[in-house]
């Protein structure tokens, strides 16, 4: 008896593994599961999109979680009877394959190439229903060809150039950085390593053409987080103003005859005591070409301009200037302003020179107090309706800033108001010839080049006699060569690879060297979602019609820390393709949701911290299944997860339960029975609340809080397998109904085990492809009512609730509700009046 016992339970017991790794052979056996049909499909498309991993070696849990979100939409969207394009890839250039090959002394290519391979096995083992035929691998030539190819038509087109500057060293690793990979004065990698600034040739593509629609079509993107929209239009950083001439008064040298200030306050230029330089302005070395003491002062604060960029906090600087001994003539009033050098004026910003005007500017004030320069007040409030009386007006705090302003001592600009003053005065510099209203970025030209090895090369020569020289469009990929010695010392590990570097010229077949270094990485991902749509066209980077098909991407899913870089070269290279005639599309992405980082024990999860989950022990331990699901569960997918093991058991005890629950004997009644009602409102309910979190709002936790709930009620109504006789139980009919849906509920964050039930319960059909159970409102509604919420008196959110709800109860709802906790934001809740079964005001101040 006890051996039969034990056998039977076991039989009934929920294996994982035993389940998963039977459907995930089977699924490695029909891969076109998972393929997207031709672009010439007759239904419609959906193209949901997760960042591609860099392939450090393993996924970490915040794959998991992005990957899951993914998953889950990619399967709903199939049983919602869309063509699915669910592709995946790797970013596999980068430095930490260098790093590996110094340490381990594997070349890069072997070392992410295994990578690769592991983590493709994860991704298989996770049951992640991408289709594979799309991969695409961008450190391999058939990928990094076209980066080659677009660099080339970008250089045609003007878009791609060469220029010495200063930039962003990282000692540690040995190349140049791109500004948002400084983070604090210091490497994005190497958090303890200073970056320096030093100066070289490089590669810039001409991102500042596109600054303007870049920021305009933000507008035009209300799928995207408002948060990332708003980190975008910051980093463009558009100021509208004036640029205007001060002219040199004196000899003038080899930087010319005047200064160029940009000013976003033109109606202050009266108030200008001083012209301020930054100390890399081309002029500066003009002013101090006789004077070694004026000389070394300059440089004085130039290294200390240097030493504020290097910790991060220029804005923080302390202001140091010196007096050039030379005057500038300002345009509007022929006034003679004394010349500074200051080190708190950034070449990189505007003209690299600026108007001081301490009245008007807090930082003019400051320094002005601080070398005792002239203070004039050039305008003053202006009063909306009756002004004080005289002598009655308080005296003007200054710094004075507003632009509700009247001009004084300014000439004939007098009594203009702000906007009227700013207008006139542009008219008149532009007709004088000194000037004129003008627009300037943050956003500057995007630096590509790295003296890195393990990147794509980038493809021009150096020859003596011609220059540079494109290598010729039927010469590319030019290949990456291989067994290189890499050290991260000495620039490039490309220059010393001789037979590389030496060519012959294209254009007069003479000796010729080849550019060493190569592109940044963020080249490959600023385009490699279109490529997914065809990877193996030959005949250009992509296949036009595939594009028109397929684009724009329905849904990407990534973190936040990608909303500036990689979302703006993104934009920009879909911007810059479109010019070329490539791709029709001006953005890359219609809609796109950040998903929040994963902590634990209150930290970044981090092998530092030794709070890292790893993926494979929760698989190992719990199941796929398990471990995806609880990343959906634990909080709605925008929000911070706080990991916790517990919450894990808790997920893997559910889904042991579903399955004993599928897996006994089922005794039931042929007629209907009165338990049927209650639990078929119930699973209607739950087929309602999960459709509504897929259609945008995403709060799977909710979803399967609900698949909880909903199994919780049907066990507790159907005991008729639990021979103690009791009255309540289902009918087969209904029973039936709601396991067949539950199954089909249960598919998107749980494939493996909705995949063995479907089998299980006798169903033959493809269960990806089985379309999405509708609910019945009427069933649904009947024991639940909807609540609008308004916030003084504007709607907000609707809300469903038990019929039977108190007051009290459908006030704390709809207080709880998300969109008002979001709108609450601080402000104090008057009070929340309650309509019973219609509305809950709340009255905020
Ligand atoms: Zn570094
Ligand atoms: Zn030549």
């Amino acid at each position: 008896m006890a051996e039969a016992n034990s056998s039977a339970e076991t039989r009934e017991r929920y294996h994982p593994q035993r389940i998963e790794g039977k459907w995930s052979a089977r699924w490695q056996e029909q891969p076109e599961l998972f393929r997207a049909e031709p672009f010439n499909s007759p239904r419609p498309k959906y193209y949901v999109l997760e960042m591609l991993p860099y392939p450090s070696g393993a996924l970490h849990m915040g794959h998991v979680r992005n990957y899951s979100i993914g998953d889950a939409l990619a399967r709903y969207m199939w049983m919602k009877g869309y063509n699915v394009l669910h592709p995946m890839g790797w970013d596999a250039f980068g430095l930490p394959a260098e790093n590996a090959a110094i340490k381990n002394n594997t070349p890069p290519k072997q070392w992410t190439l295994g990578n690769i391979a592991h983590m493709k096995a994860q991704m298989k083992r996770l049951g992640f229903a991408y289709d594979w035929s799309k991969e695409v691998t961008t450190c391999l030539p058939e990928y990094y060809r076209w980066n080659q190819w677009f660099f080339l038509k970008m250089y045609e087109h003007g878009l791609a150039y060469r220029k010495k500057s200063r930039v962003n060293w990282c000692p540690e690793c040995a190349t140049v950085l791109a500004n948002e990979q400084v983070v604090d004065g210091c490497c994005w990698r190497h958090t303890e390593t200073r970056v320096e600034q030093r100066e070289l040739a490089q590669w810039f593509l001409r991102i500042t053409n596109y600054a303007q629609e870049l920021l305009d079509d933000l507008d035009r993107l209300p799928g995207w987080p408002e948060k990332v929209r708003t980190m975008q239009r910051n980093w463009i950083g558009r100021s509208v103003g004036t640029l205007v001439d001060f002219k040199l008064a004196g000899p003038a040298g080899p930087a010319g005859d005047k200064i160029s200030v940009f000013t976003t306050r033109v109606d202050t230029i009266f108030g200008a005591t001083s012209v301020q330089l930054a100390p890399e302005h081309p002029m500066v070395a003009d002013l101090v070409a006789n004077d070694d003491g004026l000389r070394a002062k300059v440089d004085e604060l130039m290294a200390e301009q240097r030493r504020a960029k290097e910790s991060g906090d220029v804005g923080e600087i302390e202001k140091h200037g010196v007096f050039t001994d030379r005057y500038a003539i300002n345009p509007y009033n022929s006034e003679k302003v004394p010349i500074w050098v200051a080190n708190y004026v950034l070449m990189d910003y505007g003209t690299g020179a600026i108007m001081s005007v301490p009245a008007h500017d807090e930082r003019d004030y400051e320094f002005a107090k601080k070398y005792g320069l002239d203070t004039r007040v050039v305008i003053m409030p202006r009063y909306e309706g009756e002004p004080p009386a005289p002598g009655q007006d308080e005296p003007l705090l200054l710094p004075f800033t507003a632009t509700n302003s009247l001009l004084i001592n300014s000439g004939p600009y007098n009594e203009l108001a702000y906007d009227q003053a700013v207008a006139r005065m542009n008219e008149d510099a532009e007709r004088g010839g000194f000037g004129k209203a003008a627009v300037t970025y943050r956003l500057k030209d995007w630096g590509i080049s790295r003296q890195r090895y393990w990147g794509t090369p980038i493809p021009m020569l150096y020859c003596d006699r011609c220059g540079i020289v494109p290598v010729p469009e039927k010469d590319l990929p030019v290949v990456l060569p291989e067994n290189v010695d890499i050290t991260l010392t000495g620039g490039s590990p490309l220059a010393k690879v001789e037979e590389w570097v030496n060519v012959k010229c294209p254009a007069c077949g003479g000796a010729a060297r080849r550019e060493t270094d190569t592109m940044d990485t963020f080249v490959d991902s600023s385009w490699y979602f279109y490529r997914y749509t065809d990877p193996s066209v030959t005949s250009g980077p992509l296949d036009p019609k595939a594009i028109a098909y397929w684009f724009e991407i329905d849904q990407y899913i990534g973190g936040v820390e990608h909303a500036i870089l990689h979302l703006i070269y993104s934009r920009f290279w879909t911007k810059m393709m479109r010019d070329l005639g490539v791709v029709a599309n001006s953005e890359p992405v219609e809609r796109l949701f950040t998903q929040g980082m994963i902590i634990k024990d209150g930290a970044k999860m981090s092998k530092s911290l030794g709070n890292l989950v790893i993926p494979d022990d929760m698989v190992a331990r719990y199941g796929a299944d398990a471990t995806r699901m609880y990343t959906l569960f634990a909080t709605s997918p925008d929000r911070e997860l706080d990991w916790q093991d517990a919450g894990l058991e808790g997920i893997s005890r559910f889904l042991s339960r579903v399955y004993r629950f599928f897996m006994t004997e089922q005794d039931s009644p042929s007629s209907e029975q009165p338990a049927d009602r209650r639990v078929l409102r119930k699973l209607h309910q739950t087929i309602r609340r999960v459709s509504e979190d897929f259609s945008g709002r995403w709060h799977f936790n909710t979803s399967i809080a609900a698949l909880m709930e909903l199994m919780n009620l049907v066990q507790e109504e159907h005991s008729a397998g639990d021979g103690l006789g009791k009255s309540d139980t289902l009918s087969a009919g209904a029973l039936k109904a709601v396991r067949r849906n539950f199954v089909l509920l249960l598919h998107p964050f749980a494939p493996y085990l909705a995949h063995e039930l479907w089998e299980r319960i006798g169903e033959t059909s493809n269960l990806l492809r089985e379309a999405w159970p509708d609910y019945d409102p009427a069933l649904a509604k009947e024991h639940e009512v909807e609540i609008v919420v308004q916030i003084n008196g504007k709607t907000r959110d609707r809300l469903f609730v038990p019929a039977e709800s108190s007051e009290e109860e459908v006030r704390q709802l709809a207080l709880a509700a998300p969109k008002v906790q979001a709108t609450l934001d601080g402000k104090k809740i008057v009070r929340a009046i309650v309509v019973p079964g219609k509305l809950v005001n709340i009255v905020l101040r």
